[in-house]
């Protein structure tokens, strides 16, 4: 890192375009570095991932430095990470570090550089039924606007927080807020928001890997399905066991007597009356308001859906299932002479079809991806040529990964990554106070191809010489291929 003295005690850090000056035993402003002695350093070490033997190993705690006897054979294909890395500014400098070694008797060069991203936000999914917010609903967080409320998914509700116009676009304090609230939940941490407006506003925690906590209740479930594809699935639990039944859903709530299921296995017509848009046969839409009641509607209550049943139809005694899509809530009746549903003791046969639907649905959990485009300036600490190495990417020469992590990278133009936080090592993510996040990036290839792209071929090291014991060694997800793996890039499936 290339310092300017401008004073004895004091040093200038050019990692971003801040440019710091720091005092001797001060940090800078984004907390990443220091001035020990007039030594401008990077306070967090440089991460290195120990693939060893491609064994697939759980994530593991940071390992004691004193367990690291300096020999890179523990950890026989040590792959230097951006975690730590620090940064080179203005980017036409080459990157941190560009680090070679021999993989499978192919010489392979990673580019490692923690990137400052102007343009990156994370996307969040939110395994709940419960109406967390409208479609284009404002997310705040102490107030200031971070982001919105997406499309929803199969069970899960999606918001889409950062990007460039709430870092940059919005008042300073907006950009301030926003960055912080992203720093943080892509370092694991949870952060509190509120969803829409004053008429409807939901408080929700979100934490990478941990259930939402939804208006104080933390959610438990996530649903087993919508209603009509519950009525698919559990028939069997319930004909000849019950009459009717209807499961309870904001998008699709489903009844057994009208649904194909229930006519496949010859369910009688019960002459229930379903309030709400009829979609197709057993099929309804908006039975109830969304909200965080039966099956992410607004009822408590979940007779309030129902009509009169059909006099001609219906009779007394008719038994009546009701339940969510999570089996968490359920309720059973039996029709009286004036063929009103009276609220009774549920048979055990139907107790355990609910249990059954709880016992298929997945535990609930947030999800954390972070989005940032590397296809910019960035590039130039790599090559001289930027648009060479978007066309490696392209062309699967070159292999992008985040913290060791691999990354999504969207088609199209650019170099648009998108990682799950959790595949990261902890303590991933930085922030500078332009303001913008910092995440580690890495870029993989064959030496060859580094050269015929244009890299900074000089400034390749071993790794070998990077690998110490200042440097903080964390094993690979489990699920995380390794970025020198051939079976990564075309070349070696060609040759397959
Ligand atoms: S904010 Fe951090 S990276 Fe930027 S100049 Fe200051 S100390 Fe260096």
């Amino acid at each position: 890192m290339a310092t300017d003295r401008v004073a004895p005690e004091k040093i200038r850090c050019d990692a971003c375009p801040v440019m710091c000056f720091i005092a001797d035993g001060k940090i800078g402003a984004c907390d990443r570095y220091a001035n020990h002695g007039g030594d401008l350093v990077r306070l967090d070490p440089l991460t290195i991932i120990e693939n060893t033997s491609h064994k697939l190993v759980p994530f593991l705690k940071d390992t004691d430095a004193d367990d690291w006897n300096g020999d890179i054979v523990q950890g026989n294909r040590p792959f230097v990470t951006a975690v730590g890395a620090g940064t080179t500014y203005p980017d036409y400098k080459p990157a941190p570090f560009i680090v070679s070694q021999e993989i499978d008797g192919v010489d392979m060069v990673t580019v490692v550089t923690e990137g400052i991203f102007s343009y990156c936000g994370v996307k969040v999914k939110i395994d709940t039924d419960r109406h967390l917010g409208h479609e284009c609903d404002v997310v705040r967080v102490n107030g200031e606007p971070i982001g919105h409320v997406m499309t929803s998914e199969y069970g899960s509700k999606m918001l889409s927080l950062g990007g460039v116009e709430h870092l940059t676009g919005g008042s300073k304090k907006e950009g301030r807020v926003t960055c912080d609230a992203l720093l943080r939940l892509c370092n694991r941490e949870a952060v509190e928001m509120e969803i829409g407006d004053e008429d409807h506003t939901t408080t929700v925690v979100v934490e990478a890997g941990k259930p939402p906590v939804v208006n104080g209740m933390e959610e438990k479930l996530m649903r087993v399905g919508c209603g009509s594809a519950t009525i698919g699935m559990f028939p069997k639990q319930w004909v000849g066991h019950v009459d009717e039944v209807v499961v309870v859903d904001d998008h699709i709530t489903g009844v057994l007597s009208e649904h194909q299921t229930g006519k496949i296995l010859d369910v009688a017509p019960t002459g229930i009356k379903i309030k709400g848009r009829k979609s197709t046969p057993g099929r309804y839409f908006q039975v109830a308001k969304p909200g965080t009641g039966w099956g992410g509607t607004d009822i408590e209550d979940p007779l309030t859906i129902l009509g009169p049943f059909n006099p001609k139809i219906a009779w007394e005694g008719l038994s009546l299932l009701m339940v969510s899509t999570t089996g968490e809530q359920y309720a059973y009746f039996v029709l009286d002479a004036d063929l009103v549903p009276q609220a009774a003791e549920i048979p055990d046969r139907l107790k355990a079809s609910a249990d059954l639907i709880a016992e298929n649905c997945e535990p609930s959990v947030c999800s954390v991806l972070f989005m940032g485009g590397a296809g910019g300036s960035l590039r130039a600490g790599v090559t001289e040529n930027p648009v060479r190495l978007t066309r490696s990417v392209k062309d699967s020469l070159t292999f992008v990964s985040c913290g060791g992590a691999e990354t999504y990278v969207w088609p199209g133009g650019g170099i648009t990554v998108m990682v799950d936080v959790l595949d990261m090592p902890t303590g991933s993510f930085g922030y500078v106070p332009t303001p913008a996040l910092v995440a580690p990036i890495e870029f993989t290839m064959r030496v060859s191809d580094y050269a015929t792209l244009g890299g900074h071929m000089s400034e390749i090291k071993k790794v070998s010489e990077i690998v110490s014991v200042e440097t903080r060694k964390v094993a690979q997800i489990g699920n995380q291929p390794d970025p020198m793996d051939h079976t990564n890039y075309r070349w070696a499936r060609e040759r397959r």
